[in-house]
């Protein structure tokens, strides 16, 4: 299955132009989504699950129109928002009965088997009984996982999902993301890039409601191999530098700026740099 997205554009009442005529196609698998604050990612999110109306365009599911079949969609969809708002004072084992239900699911041993299944595979088993309000940051967000895949969703939606947690907790979150991105559609909205590097078989990259690039990460890193060159400068000489040369990313490494600066040819007193990803990134959305 496919979501197909087509010159979707939304400008809110204040005038802010979230999206301008965004066309993506998400096959199955894990999709980051990459922009900085405000580049119109949530927007983008919010209007996939359902829960607000783009000005015009379309998003398809499979054959399922999103925008105007928005009932067939939400029994499709698991959603993990920015912010849940308040965590519940009850525990994870009630919410998620709770969810279950309001998902349709009306056997309560049904719903039995599905919860319990569900808090093996986020690894929240052992504290299932403690109240979700207790959680840490990482537990939190994988209570939240366990939420949007009630129900057998085919397309998830994970909005800036690892800010806030620590190195441990990143990781167990990528694995599970990454297990449950093989067999169903899993949009990762970020401004991560490591998230995206990490986990993702395709990405895009949005800025100012624009798509600037969807593709695979080694296309995008194709897009600026061997124009991508590497200085290290001290602190002082950065002014110097940006006025100078197109620098697209700057590293302290063990207290000294490290800059790459993009261009055909290679600068004085530069050397070639791998280019990464981040690179990539900077240069998209400073252009
Ligand atoms: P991101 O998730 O990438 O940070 P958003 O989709 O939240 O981006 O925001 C995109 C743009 O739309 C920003 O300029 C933001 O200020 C504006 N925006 C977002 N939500 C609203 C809203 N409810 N009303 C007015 N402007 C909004």
């Amino acid at each position: 299955m496919e979501l197909i997205i087509e010159n979707l554009s939304k400008t809110y009442p204040n005038g802010s132009r979230a999206l301008q005529n965004v066309s993506l196609v998400i096959p199955t698998g894990m999709f980051g989504l990459l922009g900085p604050n405000g580049a119109g990612k949530s927007t983008l999110m919010r209007t996939i699950a359902t829960l607000q109306d783009a000005d015009s365009g379309s998003i398809r599911l499979g054959n399922t129109d999103i925008l105007n079949e928005k009932d067939a969609v939400r029994r499709m969809l698991g959603y993990l928002p920015q912010e849940f708002g308040i965590y519940p004072r009850i525990s994870a084992l009630e919410m998620l009965d709770h969810l279950a239900t309001l998902k349709g699911i009306s056997s309560s041993s049904d719903r039995k088997n599905v919860v319990e299944a569900l808090l093996q595979r986020v690894n929240l088993w052992e504290h299932r009984k403690k109240a979700v309000a207790s959680y840490s940051g990482g537990m939190r967000q994988r209570f939240g996982i366990a939420q949007a895949l009630i129900g057998d969703p085919k397309l998830i939606i994970v909005d800036e999902p690892t800010a806030g947690l620590d190195p441990g907790e990143r990781n167990r979150f990528y694995n599970l993301l990454s297990e449950i991105g093989e067999s169903v559609i899993v949009i990762l909205s970020t401004h991560i890039v490591q998230d995206v590097k990490e986990l993702c078989s395709k990405m895009a990259i949005i800025n100012e409601g624009r798509v600037l690039f969807s593709g695979t990460p080694d296309d995008a890193l194709k897009e600026i191999q061997g124009k991508v060159w590497g200085k290290s400068i001290s602190k002082s000489e950065m002014g110097q530098y940006q006025q100078n040369h197109r620098v697209i990313s700057n590293k302290l490494v063990a207290g000294k700026p490290i800059i790459h600066v993009l261009q055909d040819e290679c600068p004085e007193g530069f050397s070639p740099a791998d280019a990464s990803l981040e690179d990539v990134f900077f240069s998209k959305i400073y252009q």
